[in-house]
């Protein structure tokens, strides 16, 4: 059944971020079709962005906090949909896990809760969540093909990671009929440089990523109000598509060819970025959202002119004129690693190198080109690691009981359920440590998730050991990257 969503309303939080502005223009393009209210906290930055639509037919502002209840409820309240992409992300939300948690777990409780208040809000209201390549973790070559259904494993330190998972973990098990999580990939937004922080420097050189422009993305989103009803009640993977994939070092080459910074090796050594411990990677089910929702329209290309568009004139001189050493030695305060190094600061050394002799082992520029080289040489005989194309999601294929119990015991657990009543019912697991725990076999086997008394939890005083859960979850172990 074609839903007939026109001459809704519509609630787009997060309308200030890249996704969400992008989100919010694309809709005003549609406000034939759609009221749209926005909830936005009500900052001098949101005042000054808003204020040109303010009045506005068919925009409504409520102005208030996602951590609010009552904020939240009124902004909820008459919807037929909401679009919840407002999130505090990285690098903001490692610097403040508190409040990120607040903001990324805590709303989004507070958008279920406003949304299950309303009448029939279960049956009616659609809600789509915004989650995050992140929640994968790692997988660098030669895991660098991700599907969903894949184990979960954020990296060390990654607290935006957590938050994402527990978000979404909520809105999957939260009696919201129609429900859609997309786990968003690294988002172009046109003012790229500024993106400039220390944490271009936690992506190792090797990272692959699968891109996505913030126009794309904002439009996506939108298309979410054009599905069809078989798009409801699943997670998707959601990125530019295989036009937009690229190494992240290719990536910089270009950044600084476009700006006019000339060559990147002059400025950077590679021993200023990590080597492992950040996200990312090639989507091999990205197709699947792109069916539902038609995003893929940028390329890589049309990405760079997108940025070299939003340049001022005066940062492609600036950049022209700028000597290397100079840039190099403003660049050198930004590479965080060097930090951790020099403070010998163990807890990031290892998590984001391995160890100190790893670190110490980097080779240089000329060395790191001739190894990569012949990285490409063996690809191209061997074609890329990882399967893609149509596949039926893992979950798809349960037919019975001893499906969940091969599944149990690929993560080294026990199904207790006697009998398997439906993917969307709450069945009883143990994992190999002997936690008990509820979960719908859909979440487990499309989710990725597992036990949540193994999942790192900091906010309980539970750290992040992959290492050591790896050695009783076979099917995690598959996914860790051992460096
Ligand atoms: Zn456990």
């Amino acid at each position: 059944m074609e839903l007939n969503m026109s001459r809704s309303r519509v609630l787009l939080t997060g309308a200030s971020g890249s996704m969400g502005h992008e989100a919010f223009l694309e809709l005003r393009r549609r406000r034939d079709a759609y009221t749209t209210r926005l909830l936005l906290r009500p900052s001098k930055v949101n005042k000054k962005m808003f204020a040109p639509y303010i009045d506005e037919p068919g925009l409504e502002i409520v102005w208030g906090d996602l951590t609010e209840p009552g904020d939240v409820d009124r902004a909820v309240a008459g919807v037929d949909a909401v679009l919840h992409p407002a999130a505090m992300i990285s690098p903001a939300a490692d610097r403040n896990p508190t409040l990120a948690h607040a903001i990324n777990v805590g709303g989004t409780r507070n958008v279920i809760d406003s949304i299950l208040r309303e009448p029939d809000g279960a049956e009616r209201i659609r809600l789509v969540g915004v989650g995050s390549v992140a929640q994968y973790g790692d997988r660098l070559p030669p895991l660098e093909m991700i599907r969903v259904g894949d184990p979960l494993l954020p990296s060390v330190h990654d607290y935006y990671a957590l938050t994402k998972c527990a978000a979404e973990q909520m809105i999957a098990e939260s009696g919201i009929k129609h429900w859609a999580s997309m786990r968003q990939t690294f988002i172009v937004p046109p003012e790229l440089l500024g993106l400039l922080d220390p944490i271009l420097f936690h992506q190792p050189l090797d990272q692959r990523i699968e891109l996505i422009t913030a126009r794309d993305a904002g439009y996506g989103l939108a298309q979410c109000l054009e599905v069809s009803d078989s798009f409801w009640g699943k997670i998707y993977n959601m990125s530019g598509g295989p036009n937009c994939r690229v190494v992240y070092e290719d990536f910089i080459a270009d950044q600084f060819a476009m700006v006019g910074l000339g060559d990147y090796r002059k400025i950077f050594d590679p021993n200023w970025f990590a080597l492992k411990n950040f996200h990312c990677g090639y989507f091999a089910d990205s197709h699947v959202l792109n069916d539902h929702l038609g995003h893929f329209r940028d390329t890589l290309d049309d990405c760079s002119a997108m940025v070299e568009e939003a340049l001022a004139p005066w940062m492609k001189l600036g950049a022209r004129l700028a000597p290397a050493p100079l840039l190099k030695v403003l660049a050198r305060r930004w590479a965080e690693p060097l930090d951790w190094i020099a403070r010998d600061d163990t807890a990031y050394i290892d998590a984001f190198f391995g160890s100190r002799a790893a670190w110490e082992a980097i080779p240089g520029w000329d060395q790191r080109s001739a190894a990569r080289g012949e990285v490409e040489a063996n690809k191209s005989s061997g074609g890329p690691s990882g399967s893609e194309g149509e596949e039926p999601s893992v979950a798809e294929t349960v037919t019975g009981r001893e499906d969940l119990t091969a599944f149990a015991e690929s993560r080294g657990g026990t199904l207790l359920s006697e009998s398997f009543t439906g993917l969307t019912d709450s069945h009883r697991w143990r994992c190999a440590l002997g936690h008990t725990f509820e979960a719908s076999p859909g979440l487990l086997l499309d989710g990725g998730y597992w036990c949540p008394d193994c999942f790192p939890a900091p906010q309980d005083g539970r750290g992040w050991d992959w290492e050591s859960q790896a050695r009783v979850d076979p099917l995690l172990d598959r996914f860790h990257r051992k460096v």
